[in-house]
């Protein structure tokens, strides 16, 4: 989850429109490796994700709750439905599942898409009351293709929430692809294909590793770069620690556009 002002957002990833090159090679795991450590120095570890809740399973929770609301829309607004649920005493299940929908859809108003995003809170909550008994990790149980398979079945979730959740809550190894990894990987001429969800988080799996403490800082620190740094227009490329392996960034600055 992001700190305030953080931001999930789903669309174009940058200006320059280009998709990769069909024929070039895959990054390997010495070039990612070399762009999660400078990520780390410039930024710091991300520790996500951050809860109001104390209780484990509360804070699991919490963390779907926020997956679930943070889509297509800004963190902040994400938090502020959260806070309004925990103000209403409503950050349980079964409490969810009981409100009338449009009350729910009046807390959550703040994330946007109030009404579906108060359907999609429903369902997730239905499944865990009526499906789970009521225990989050009954759901969150398994290996990660079953939680996925799990998730990926309930109405609104969707490949990049299922991997948050499973990431996050479930604290299982996968990579959460998202607007600002396909804009990082392309920008830097690393990425591993198409624009592919699957495509992406397989083989960022792969050459990561199932290390969930880095997973969980990789998707973080692209977030953070994503958002205050190689931001969709305008990136900062002369701040930017990644700049001399770059070749966006060096054209951007007017330098030659080979990365190192
Ligand atoms: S140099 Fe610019 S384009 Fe490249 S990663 Fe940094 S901010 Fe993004």
């Amino acid at each position: 989850m992001p700190p305030s002002g953080r931001r999930l957002q789903t669309g174009d990833t940058g200006r320059d429109g280009r998709a990769p090159s069909p024929v070039r090679r895959p990054p390997t795991r010495r070039q990612l490796d070399a762009v999660y450590r400078a990520l780390l120095e410039m930024h710091g570890a991300q520790q996500w994700w951050p809860t109001a809740s104390e209780d484990d399973e509360a804070a699991r929770l919490e963390i779907c709750f926020g997956a679930i609301l943070t889509q297509n829309t800004s963190w902040r607004g994400a938090a502020a439905a959260l806070e309004n649920l925990q103000a209403a005493d409503a950050l349980s299940a079964q409490a969810v599942l009981e409100l009338p929908h449009d009350v729910l859809g009046e807390l959550v108003r703040p994330s946007g898409h109030y009404n579906v995003k108060a359907r999609k809170l429903q369902e997730f909550a239905r499944v865990v009351v009526e499906e789970c008994g009521g225990v989050l990790d009954t759901l969150l149980d398994g290996e990660t293709d079953e939680i996925r398979a799990r998730l990926l079945e309930i109405w609104g979730v969707g490949p990049e929430t299922a991997d948050a959740i499973t990431l996050y809550a479930a604290r299982q190894p996968t990579f959460v692809v998202d607007a600002y990894s396909y804009r990082l990987f392309e920008r830097l001429d690393l990425a591993p294909g198409e624009r592919k969800y699957d495509l992406y988080r397989t083989f960022l799996l792969d050459r990561i590793g199932p290390d969930v403490w880095r997973l969980n800082e990789w998707h973080a620190l692209i977030v953070r770069h994503g958002q205050g740094i190689c931001r969709r227009t305008a990136p900062r490329c002369d701040e930017c620690t990644l700049l001399p392996r770059c070749p966006f960034g060096r054209r951007e600055v007017g330098l030659d556009g080979r990365g190192l």
